[in-house]
Parts: C-alpha cells; structure tokens; sequence
C-alpha cells in the first residue's frame, strides 16, 4: 500500500526574517530556521551583534544575512522589507519587558512596551505580508508573544497587555490572510534565561516563584524554543493557523 508522506520539515530556498536576532531566543530561531535550509535575515539595532550571529552560521554552512535594523523606525523597516527577496517566514521576536507595578509605570514604559511589542510587530508584518500577498506564493508568520500573552502576572500590566495584543493580533490575520496562503501563529514561551530575564533572577526569591508554577520544574532555554519554529515555519504545520503554540513546562494548564 501507499503510505502518506510525512510533510518535509525542510526549507530549502526560502527567506526568513526574524527580528531581535542579536541575542537570546532570536539567536535560536535564527539557528533552528538555517539549518532547516532557510536563508535567514537577521535584524536588530545592534549591527556588531546580528552580524557576529550571521557568520557564525555561515561558519556552519548555512545561509545568513545581518540586517541592521530598528523595527520602531517604520521608514526603516519599509525600506528594508523591500529590499529584501520575498520572504516565506517571518519570525516577530523583539520585544521588551519593563516590570512595575501599575503605580510606577510611566507613559514612557507603556509607549516603549507596546512600540515595540505591538506597534513594531506590526508595522513589520504589514511590510511583509504585502509583499508575501503581492507575490502569491504564501507564507508563514510567527509572532513570539509569551505564556504572559495568556494568563496576568504581577508587575506586567504593560507586558501582558503587550503580549495579549499580539494574540488577538496573530488570530485576527489568521482568520484573513487565510484564504492566501498564509499561516499566522504565535509561540508562547515561559521564562526563558536571557540578557532580558536575568536581572529578574537576580531579585531574592523571584526564581523560586517562578519554579513553583512551572511543573516540569525547569526554567526555559532559548533551545526550547527551536523545534516550535521549525515545526510553524515549516509545511509539517500546513493546516495550523491562528493558534498559539505553549511552551511553558505547564505553568498554564493548572
Ligand atoms: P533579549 O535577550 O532582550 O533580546 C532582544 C533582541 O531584540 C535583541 O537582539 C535586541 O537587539 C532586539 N531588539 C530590541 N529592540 C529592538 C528594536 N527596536 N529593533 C530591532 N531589534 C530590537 O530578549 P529575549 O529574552 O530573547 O526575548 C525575545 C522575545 O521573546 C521577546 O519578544 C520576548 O518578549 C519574548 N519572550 C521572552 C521570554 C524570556 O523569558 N526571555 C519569555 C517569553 C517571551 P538590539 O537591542 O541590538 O536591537
């Protein structure tokens, strides 16, 4: 008999752009996609940063391009976006966190916050999906958002609202980008030691609340995050879309 055929998780000659590839979990996204076979574009503001990432996985004899960019500078991003080929994935993951509580957050904060993890996820993915749409040929794109994007925590009013946004945004493209051939879905992570969670680690006491609510009892690493990229870039998830993919060692199903 004819066995089905598993979809191929490879990536062979398609783009990629993941945003706040410098450091941290855009490293592994960054990573995971290349060697899957994706040429991977990496942006951030940090040039030095995306640059030293794309050698190193050209050093692996994989595909990379550093792109020096400031995803809130919306001229910027358009003008990068169109110079780029047509991409197949997007991966929006910068994104910043600025814990307070509700009393000490400045319009300051909320604007940076959600100019980052808001505005600028979309104003890239218009840039980008226009030109996926233009093209035809479909796509897939990811947004990182945050187990945050789903339940509220202390001191991150501006950070879940952030992250819900992005959840509401990430269903609502599904639902119309849909009948064109593009995938919209988000990864939602736990914490995940980073340059931007380890000053929460430093404060007594922080890390044994957060181990409390994870049942599997381990923090996140950005390696957690690769097969969850792989698995939305690529055609193995051809009928998933508008959902969020939980990684999070459980905190969010008790
Ligand atoms: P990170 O270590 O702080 O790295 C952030 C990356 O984004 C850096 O490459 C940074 O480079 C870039 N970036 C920041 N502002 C930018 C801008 N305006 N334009 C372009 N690039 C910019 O962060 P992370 O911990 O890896 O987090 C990545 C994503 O995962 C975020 O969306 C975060 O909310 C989400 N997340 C993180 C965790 C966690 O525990 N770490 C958990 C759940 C979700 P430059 O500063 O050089 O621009």
């Amino acid at each position: 008999m004819d066995l089905p055929v598993s979809p191929s998780p490879r990536l062979d000659g398609r783009h990629a752009l993941v945003t706040g590839a410098g450091r941290g979990i855009g490293v592994a996204i960054a990573t995971a996609l290349a060697e899957l076979g994706a040429h991977v574009h990496l942006a951030a503001r940090s040039a030095a940063e995306v640059e030293e990432v794309a050698s190193a996985v050209r050093a692996r004899g994989w595909q990379a391009s550093a792109l020096p960019l400031d995803v809130t500078d919306v001229a910027a991003v358009q003008a990068a976006v169109d110079a780029l080929p047509v991409l197949s994935v997007l991966v929006n993951n910068a994104g910043t966190n600025r814990p307070k509580p509700l009393a000490e957050v400045t319009l300051d904060d909320f604007d940076a916050v959600f100019g980052l993890n808001v505005r600028a996820l979309y104003v890239v993915t218009q840039a980008v999906v226009r030109r996926m749409l233009a093209a035809g040929a479909g796509g897939s794109v990811i947004n990182i958002s945050s187990q945050m994007g789903h339940v509220g925590g202390p001191n991150r009013t501006l950070y879940c609202g952030s992250k819900h946004a992005v959840e509401g945004i990430t269903k609502a493209l599904a639902v119309e980008l849909g009948p064109h051939g593009i995938r919209v879905n988000s990864i939602a992570p736990t914490f995940i030691e980073t340059a931007m969670t380890r000053p929460y680690f430093a404060v007594p006491g922080f890390l044994d609340q957060v181990l409390a609510k994870i049942p599997q009892g381990r923090l996140g690493r950005v390696e957690d995050i690769m097969g969850a990229v792989a698995y939305l870039a690529s055609d193995a998830s051809a009928l998933v879309t508008g959902t969020s993919l939980l990684v999070d060692g459980g905190w969010t199903a008790q």
